[in-house]
């Protein structure tokens, strides 16, 4: 492991200078991307700032404006919150399928998002739940949304000394749910294949779908929306006729490669099946049947 210094804050107005300090100065949320990152030299760093002793960067809570949650949260907090197992199931389906136990009691969900894999398991939750991501730096914060915060593998939008501070859910309407998916070889410790999550609103007066949200992991360069999934569904009347319409429509946002986990029609026929099932347990979360 290459040399570096480390520091701790406690405050925000520290993590803010350190992390402006010169050099190449990486935060460190859990570490469980960016030790062995650094150990493999595939990641370098000067400075590592540590954000698990920062208290907004610790926080799980919700206000007027949703659930906010702190960058340096770990998976276990997220799972087991009640409010997220209420209202934003879908992010307490990945965050309990992220590793292992010890991997969710270490790694934090704003780590998985800064890491941006593209096969990262909370990303498609939190674009279809519309997060929020707050960006704090030398000269206060930004907001951005989650579906613009990715460039490509391993690159988002943030510039040299800013560090996410948090990420913010609206709060979901009633008659609505989330749910992921993902396909992997094995029951566990394994990278995504292919990852699906759905968000649906529906009227019970009417069953019409009032909104749909749909976003895919591990099947292009970056998390991606399946808007063309969305439009399928949004307006029209529940029915298994449609949920399959969207199945077939969400693969028009996937540009998958081939590699060792999947070839892309694979890739492709697994998000054809993910979209399906994921909208089908959002029904289910909702109570109604189609
Ligand atoms: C055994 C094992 C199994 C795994 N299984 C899965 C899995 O099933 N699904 C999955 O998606 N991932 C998996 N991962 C990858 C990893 O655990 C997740 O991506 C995890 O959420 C990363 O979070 P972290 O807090 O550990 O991030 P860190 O390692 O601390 O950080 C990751 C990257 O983001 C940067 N960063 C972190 N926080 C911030 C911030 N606030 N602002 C700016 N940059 C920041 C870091 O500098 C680093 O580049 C696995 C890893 C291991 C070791």
């Amino acid at each position: 492991m290459p040399n570096f210094d480390y520091a701790a804050p406690t405050t925000l107005a520290e993590t803010a200078e350190l992390m402006s300090s010169t050099g190449t100065v990486r935060a460190l949320a859990g570490g469980t991307d960016l030790i062995d990152q650094l150990k493999t030299n595939r990641r370098n760093a000067d400075l590592v700032v540590d954000l698990k002793r920062v208290p907004e960067l610790q926080r799980l809570d919700a206000d007027s404006d949703g659930l906010h949650i702190g960058a340096a949260v770990c998976c276990s907090d997220v799972h087991h919150n009640p409010l997220v197992n209420e209202k934003y199931q879908g992010l307490a389906d990945s965050t309990g399928l992220i590793g292992s136990v010890q991997i969710q009691n270490r790694a934090a969900v704003g780590g998985n998002v800064c890491n941006a894999a593209p096969s990262a398991d909370t990303t498609p939750n939190l674009l279809t739940h519309e997060a929020v991501a707050v960006i704090a730096g030398p000269n206060g914060t930004r907001n951005v949304e989650l579906a613009d915060f990715f460039v490509g593998p391993g690159q988002t939008v943030l510039q040299a000394g800013e560090f996410l501070q948090e990420l913010i859910l609206p709060t979901p309407p009633e008659n609505s749910a989330s749910a992921y998916l993902r396909f992997i070889p094995r029951n566990e410790m394994d990278i995504a294949v292919a990852g699906v999550s759905s968000f649906l609103h529906l009227d019970p007066a009417t069953r019409t779908v009032q909104k749909a949200r749909v976003a895919l992991a591990s099947v292009a360069p970056t998390p991606v929306r399946a808007r063309a999934a969305e439009a399928v569904l949004e307006g029209q009347l529940i029915s298994a006729d449609l949920i399959s319409q969207a199945g077939a429509a969400a693969v028009e946002s996937a540009t998958p490669i081939t590699d060792v986990r999947g070839s892309a029609e694979y890739r492709r026929e697994l998000v054809n099946v993910l979209t399906r099932r994921t909208l089908n347990i959002c029904l289910e979360r909702i109570g109604v049947e189609v």
